[in-house]
């Protein structure tokens, strides 16, 4: 068993550990407050390659592996949330071009998106299904040489800049989770619009809305993967998801832990350091446990990806520690600021109204303590 990460993914992280101390940190204030993705940071991204870091070097990618594809998402949500959501929610689209697509589908998409140069977005919750995925009313219905698609989506992220999706939709209802098809939609498709944009609690910076199709009209070839296995499509594509929300999760923490060790060691309380404190030094300390636990297992999702081994579980489990983790260290970090963690001129309200974010989307933690919990059981029962 080996622990040291390549010079490679040291130099990675310690390039978007500068990127997002430089050009996220600073901003993600005013992000937060402006309740809007900053379009020139995407493009900062697109600039320093971190896009295309795992994607391979055919399309345009850096060839890594998904190790450093986690190093980026832990060290760009230390600065920003926001951003490595964005681009957590580009890859859940990309993904799935890149393991199911056509390769006429992957020279046609891929290296504007593996560049960066077009963002994407990936859709499957509707507003009346979101963890009952298999419950999605979205249809597509095939003529001729097109598919027609009419339903509406909740909650997509990117949705608005992004300008390619890829949507999970029905082809065959009767046969619930064995009748979901994946597509590719462009933007500018006639019937097809970006809707309400929402007004979140967190991860401000991110773009949030609905999406609508009515009698939208795709090119067959538009299929991505096969025609009814689309719930196998999706739910590969959010195993990887879930591996970078934890990594993200572990950032999130991270920062404001950062932020809880520098204010304890200046707030002077009873003649000396908060810092000196045992209530204190035991919230640090449960902090770097959580943190360190948290990223391990994210590391070691991605790491079993990169091998070719089952990491479902490993994935799920990683997300819900991760997000526990990261909603613990910001409330705590709040109390170890007072009544000054209590306000927004200091970051760990705005990191727990971040981390909230990590307990819902790519699956809530409930549902996948019910995933981790029956497959416990079958393993040992
Ligand atoms: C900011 C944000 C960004 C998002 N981005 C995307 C995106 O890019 N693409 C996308 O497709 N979706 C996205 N989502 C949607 C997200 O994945 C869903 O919100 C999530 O899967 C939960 O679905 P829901 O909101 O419909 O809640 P519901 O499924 O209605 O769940 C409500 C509550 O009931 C619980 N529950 C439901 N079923 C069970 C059960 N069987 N047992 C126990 N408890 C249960 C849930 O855990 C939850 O607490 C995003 C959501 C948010 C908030």
């Amino acid at each position: 068993m080996d622990f040291k990460l390549s010079e490679e993914q040291e130099l990675l992280r310690k390039t978007v550990r500068e990127f997002a101390e430089k050009e996220l940190a600073p901003r993600d204030a005013a992000m937060d407050r402006a309740n809007e993705l900053p379009l020139d940071i995407v493009q900062k991204l697109v600039d320093a390659g971190l896009f295309g870091v795992y994607f391979p070097e055919e399309y345009g990618g850096a060839g890594a592996d998904s190790v450093s594809a986690v190093i980026v998402m832990e060290e760009l949500a230390k600065g920003s949330a926001s951003i490595a959501l964005t681009l957590d929610a580009h890859w859940l689209a990309v993904d799935p071009i890149l393991h199911f697509g056509t390769p006429e589908q992957k020279k046609r998409f891929l290296p504007d998106l593996v560049s960066g140069n077009k963002l994407a977005a990936f859709a499957l919750t509707e507003p009346a299904a979101g963890s009952d995925a298999a419950g999605i009313q979205s249809r597509a219905v095939k003529d001729g040489a097109s598919w027609v698609l009419n339903g509406t989506k909740a909650f997509i992220t990117n949705a608005g800049p992004a300008e390619v999706y890829v949507a999970a939709v029905k082809t065959d209802p009767e046969k619930g989770a064995r009748g979901i098809s994946t597509f590719i939609v462009e933007k500018g498709t006639p019937g097809f619009t970006i809707g309400k944009k929402e007004d979140k609690m967190g991860c401000r910076g991110s773009a949030t809305a609905e999406l609508g199709f009515s009698d939208c009209r795709i090119p067959a070839e538009n299929l991505l993967g096969e025609e009814n296995n689309g719930f196998r499509v999706a739910m590969s594509t959010l195993d990887f998801g879930r591996t970078c929300v934890a990594a993200m999760g572990a950032g999130l923490a991270g920062a404001a832990l950062k932020v809880a060790a520098k204010y304890a060691q200046e707030r002077q309380a009873f003649g000396q350091p908060i810092a000196r404190f045992q209530a204190i030094q035991f919230m640090i300390a449960d902090m770097a446990i959580g943190i360190e636990a948290a990223r391990l297992l994210a590391y070691e999702a991605a790491w079993r990806r990169d091998a070719g081994l089952p990491y479902s579980k490993q994935a799920a489990m990683a997300k819900v520690l991760a997000a526990d983790v990261a909603m613990k260290t910001c409330r705590d970090a709040i109390q170890v600021l007072g009544g000054y963690g209590y306000t927004r001129d200091y970051p760990p309200e705005r990191y727990l109204r971040d981390a909230k974010l990590l307990e819902i989307g790519e699956g809530t933690s409930e549902i996948l303590r019910m995933v981790i919990g029956t497959s416990t059981i079958k393993e040992l029962g």
